[in-house]
């Protein structure tokens, strides 16, 4: 509709009451008191006696009443909320979809059975997992056999869709959730996380703590002593690789053709090499190796011209408009932050950072 005003294809919004228009009484009052008047569009409520062009009916209720119906939303929030607690606690299931090797029981849709095809594709990660293979090879052994990864098995089977799904691939990311769910071993692990407010549907992550675990509500794919050792091997390699993996353009850097992060590898002499993350995951796009010390000299080299560029660059950071330049500001600040992370841990010297300091 926006689009459509933004086009002058309208000129009349008719609703049949306020809160048809949205319950947040912050986005109708931008509507109502600024945007509809800006673009001279007419505002008709039926029900709530609201038209923005006669000027019998009085249009001063309208804040208290978006306020209302604001209330309405929050009340009806808390209380699906507060059912939601009830049947967590309980150990019941209340996801909108059965997790990977599960579905919802059909005589009861809080209960998970066990799913007999994409339940022995578990069983058989945690094998594979158990007899030393790495997770990557996992992903791609899946691949190669051209099983369904989660995302697309739950997109085939039932009303969900996702354009976000990149490739539709096992990845090792995968992999390693399926690993550490303790669904998989008949626990019901939820309230993982929790969106920010009833107008905000963003979700932020909720400390492990705080999880409501409920033991043996159903069947197990994997026994659970076999999921504990899973977990130790788990945790001793998440130890090893947070040591190794850390590098200074770590995710700033992205393969020309594909558009996939460029990863890092040391080669046989122990130098940084930097490969396309698409072929080293998926043996898709090409190889792309590049060197990072040539890598970090193209970079730098910019860097500085940009800053010999810009007097007084320290002042000018900070005032870079958010909509121009954004990602550019935001490069900069991670790199200002990744340079200051390695001079303080003493693994990298370079004068880069001292020419951002300098007037
Ligand atoms: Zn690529």
């Amino acid at each position: 509709m926006i689009q459509d005003i933004e086009n002058g294809m309208i000129n009349c919004v008719v609703v049949k009451d306020l809160s048809r228009l949205g319950r947040d009484y912050i986005g109708i009052g931008y509507f109502t008191e600024q945007y509809f008047p800006q673009k001279n569009i007419q505002f008709i409520a039926v029900n709530d006696n609201i038209d923005t062009e006669n000027e019998s009916i009085q249009q001063e209720f309208i804040p208290f009443k978006a306020l209302l119906n604001d209330f309405y939303a929050k009340d009806i929030s808390k209380k699906i909320k507060a059912s939601f607690y009830t049947k967590r606690q309980n150990g019941q299931f209340i996801g909108a979809f059965a997790p990977y090797g599960y579905q919802k029981d059909n005589n009861n849709k809080n209960h998970l059975v066990i799913e007999p095809d994409t339940s022995n594709v578990v069983q058989n990660i945690f094998m594979w997992y158990l007899q030393g293979e790495n997770m990557t090879s996992i992903a791609q052994k899946l691949n190669d056999c051209g099983v369904p990864s989660p995302a697309v098995y739950k997109m085939m089977h039932t009303y969900y869709q996702n354009t976000n799904v990149k490739y539709g691939l096992w990845t090792q990311q995968t992999i390693k959730n399926i690993l550490s769910n303790e669904t998989y071993a008949g626990n019901i692990t939820q309230g993982k996380t929790k969106k920010i407010n009833y107008k905000n549907k963003k979700l932020k992550k909720i400390p492990k703590q705080y999880w409501i675990v409920k033991q043996n509500t159903h069947k197990p794919i994997i026994d659970y002593t076999v999921f504990q050792y899973v977990q130790t091997m788990l945790n001793q390699k998440s130890q090893k690789t947070n040591q190794k993996s850390m590098h200074l353009l770590g995710g700033l850097l992205y393969c020309g053709d594909c558009g996939s992060s460029m990863t890092f590898r040391r080669n046989k002499k122990g130098d940084f090499i930097l490969l396309c993350s698409r072929y080293t995951r998926y043996g898709q796009c090409s190889r792309h190796q590049f060197y990072e010390h040539k890598c970090n000299d193209i970079i730098f080299n910019a860097l500085q011209t940009f800053i010999k560029n810009t007097p007084n660059f320290k002042q000018y950071h900070n005032t870079i408009p958010i909509d121009r330049l954004f990602c550019y500001k935001i490069f900069i600040i991670q790199m200002i932050q990744k340079i200051q992370f390695f001079e303080q841990h003493n693994t990298i010297k370079m004068c880069v950072y001292w020419n951002f300091s300098a007037p």
